[in-house]
């Protein structure tokens, strides 16, 4: 494949999952990271998903060395999980801030080389409580449910642009993020999952490689759940 990808939030979790994947296909992968060290084998480049200069930073040291992003893959993501009664402003602002601006900023500063080039792939993950909502994640929710809007709405401007706009919604994933919340949520969580477990990074990876390959060439505007079954329907 060998085209230039970037993932944001790529040094663990489910990031790092779609980044070896894709670099393990041949493409030239740019992962961003924060405090921690890069992955080994992966290009890091320092990015803070609130701040559009430093992620304009990144897009720089990424593109000088792999050429104009080709497939981009907003993953970096937070939760502050808390009851809406007890919910303040800033919570929901930071969590707004990183998932849903933060793709907004991403998207904004990557679509520049697809446009020039009239290709390139846009994979936002989102998560299956954009569809069935959960208690205590009114910001994450909200902030999910509005990467959808903005990949349909990117999905009919920059189709004529051969530049597709996919969401994937992963249900509960074994990651950092899913281990911190309570063992009452998690078995709930399983219990209206079909499958009745919690997925891995690797399926993930797998829809991502889907979608940002040949064979999902005809895809835009899609949400594509790897749940386990949870939210069927929805
Ligand atoms: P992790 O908590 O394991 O990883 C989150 C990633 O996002 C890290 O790389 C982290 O960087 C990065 N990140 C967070 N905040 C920022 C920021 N402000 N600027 C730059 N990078 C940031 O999460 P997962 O791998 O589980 O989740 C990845 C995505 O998948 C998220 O969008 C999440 O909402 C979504 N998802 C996950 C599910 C799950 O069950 N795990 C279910 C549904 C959706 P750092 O290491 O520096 O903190």
């Amino acid at each position: 494949m060998g085209r230039s990808v970037m993932v944001t939030g790529g040094n663990r979790g489910i990031g790092l999952a779609v980044a070896t994947a894709l670099a393990a296909d041949g493409d030239r992968v740019a992962v961003t990271h924060r405090d921690t060290a890069p992955p080994d084998g992966l290009l890091g480049v320092h990015a803070e998903m609130t701040d559009a200069e430093s992620i304009d930073a990144a897009f720089e040291k990424a593109e000088t060395a792999h050429g104009p992003v080709e497939v981009l893959v907003v993953n970096a993501g937070i939760t502050r999980d808390t009851l809406f009664l007890r919910m303040d402003e800033q919570d929901f602002t930071d969590v707004v801030d990183v998932n849903l601006q933060g793709a907004f900023r991403t998207v904004r500063r990557a679509v520049r080389g697809m446009v020039r080039a009239r290709w390139g792939r846009i994979i936002l993950i989102s998560s299956m409580t954009y569809a069935y909502g959960a208690p205590g994640q009114v910001n994450y929710a909200a902030a999910k449910a509005g990467m959808l809007g903005m990949a349909r709405s990117l999905a009919w401007e920059l189709g004529p642009r051969n530049i597709t706009v996919n969401v994937v919604a992963p249900g509960l994933i074994d990651t950092a993020m899913s281990r911190a919340i309570t063992d009452r949520r998690r078995d709930h969580l399983l219990s209206i999952t079909p499958l009745g477990r919690a997925g891995d990074t690797a399926d993930v990876a797998a829809a991502v490689r889907y979608l940002a390959g040949e064979s999902g060439r005809f895809v835009t505007g899609a949400v594509l759940p790897v749940s386990g079954g949870l939210g069927l329907g929805g």
